[in-house]
């Protein structure tokens, strides 16, 4: 049986050539016909220059129709599609491509389409097993090396088709996507949600306030990252009347903080849902479509996923398996075999606990764990403290070489106020080893192209602040 992704897709849009499939930022539209019209001479394109299954197609490019025909046309031709961030420089282009060895890498997929725009179109799909890997997702690598997370097209169906089911996904629905496609947010989990289902997408080439204010009112479903939802709060006329038509606001790919989620309920009436996934899993748990979406919470696994958690007596390793975890890192076994489990879960280096009702929360990454004169400090648990404090917008606590206690706890927070204060407002209420030791305000905190902090850049800048 033939488990081509590409083929699933093909099925949906063939079924209705005429609907529209995006619409873009100007008002353009292309339809679904179209889209497989130029999948289809794309793909001929590709073969034509001798690209086999199994090779990788390593592609840094504009957000374009054009480049999700790339995508697509890599998935029909059973080749690996590998994107990169736009922001990447040559000297990181030059990692990637040495590690993935493409057979082609495109930075322009407007420039690749007008090759093809004379050709027939390939009709017949490479036949794929749903072991066979589709994409290579390189990881955000804020540690060591970034790895190439090998998905393959039984963990794209998997996913999708559960997010499909979970979110109430139909035709009907217009999903403004304003993310990028170089990573799986953007890429997988809205793409293929509209894609599956012959709904509409409204193509915006990145996130920009006014053009998401204007395109709103003809869209159903929006799924952001967090700050999509502050920045959408900073606008003055973003109200109730904005956002009445909506079905869904999803966000996922960093914390959305409560603070956030309530202001957006209190000023459109809408209760954000939130999930968690990452590269190597796609989704993994989801708050409910119909019941309460707890904010705090990222919800309960999908269908399909088995979630557990190793060791630690309220918080632990959060552990899965199930149909959307990858096969393992790119030429890279070794790893693997340590991220995985001897009876074959993986270690997602998300820690976490999940209530008696079988709620999921996310206390932060394993990594991020600080370890201060020997005891265990949770950077979440201390963030969400002080984001409660008077003056502090947002707060990242991290760990940085102390000489006393290996590490000390440090803030770094938005907003303004009284530092000796605050930390003293901090330890009436926290234990000492937990306490900040400094409360430093920037005017933001850095974060990376999804929204998440960087804390390794936050390590970075204040590793000698107790040498
Ligand atoms: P990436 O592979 O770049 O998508 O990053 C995945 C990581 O993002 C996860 O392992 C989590 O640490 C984090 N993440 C994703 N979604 C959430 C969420 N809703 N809440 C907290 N952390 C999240």
């Amino acid at each position: 049986m033939d488990s081509n992704f590409y083929s699933l897709i093909e099925s949906r849009m063939l079924s209705d050539r005429t609907a529209t499939c995006l619409i873009l930022r100007d008002g353009a539209e292309l339809s679904y016909g179209g889209l497989a019209a130029l999948v289809g001479r794309i793909a001929r394109l590709l073969v034509d220059r001798g690209i086999a299954p199994g090779d990788r197609m390593v592609v840094q490019t504009e957000k374009t129709p054009e480049a999700l025909a790339l995508y697509l046309a890599t998935l029909k031709i059973g080749a690996i599609y590998a994107p990169l961030n736009s922001a990447y420089t040559e000297a990181e282009m030059a990692y990637f491509i040495g590690d993935a060895e493409p057979a082609l890498v495109v930075r322009d997929a407007v420039a690749l389409a007008g090759e093809a725009a004379a050709l027939e179109p390939l009709d017949r799909s490479e036949p794929r097993s749903a072991d066979d890997v589709a994409a290579l997702i390189y990881t955000s690598g804020t540690t060591g090396r970034s790895k190439g997370a090998m998905l393959t097209h039984g963990n794209l169906a998997a996913n999708a088709q559960a997010l499909i089911e979970a979110w109430g996904y139909g035709g009907g629905d217009v999903l403004l996507h304003a993310l990028p496609i170089f990573h799986v947010h953007g890429l997988f989990i809205a793409l293929h949600c509209a894609l599956l289902t012959g709904g509409a997408l409204i193509w915006l080439p990145k996130f920009d306030e006014k053009d998401v204010l204007r395109m709103l009112p003809r869209a159903t479903v929006m799924m952001g990252v967090p700050t999509f939802y502050t920045r959408l709060l900073a606008q003055p006329g973003f109200e109730r009347a904005a956002a009445a038509h909506m079905r869904l606001f999803v966000s996922g790919s960093a914390p959305l903080l409560e603070s956030t989620f309530a202001e957006f309920e209190a000023r459109t009436g809408q209760r954000i849902l939130e999930r968690y996934g990452m590269s190597e899993a796609i989704v993994i748990t989801t708050n409910p479509l119909v019941g309460d979406r707890v904010p705090g919470s990222v919800g309960f696994p999908l269908p399909g996923v088995g979630l557990r958690i190793a060791g630690g007596e309220d918080a632990g390793g959060i552990e899965i398996c199930g149909p959307s975890v990858f096969s393992g890192y790119w030429r890279m076994p070794e790893k693997t075999a340590e991220e995985f489990t001897a009876d074959g879960w993986f270690r997602t280096g998300d820690v976490g606990r999940a209530d008696a009702d079988g709620r999921v929360w996310i206390s932060g990454r394993a990594k991020d764990l600080i370890i201060s004169g020997g005891y265990n400090v949770y950077p979440k648990e201390i963030e969400l403290l002080l984001d409660t404090l008077e003056g502090i917008g947002e707060s990242a606590v991290v760990g940085v070489p102390h000489p006393d206690f290996g590490e000390a706890v440090i803030a770094v927070a938005t907003g303004k106020g009284d530092e000796a204060a605050l930390i003293a407002e901090a330890r009436a209420r926290l234990a000492g080893f937990k306490t900040p030791k400094r409360i430093l305000f920037v005017e933001e905190l850095p974060r990376n192209a999804m929204g998440k902090v960087q804390k390794n850049l936050l390590r970075d800048r204040y590793a000698g602040l107790f040498a």
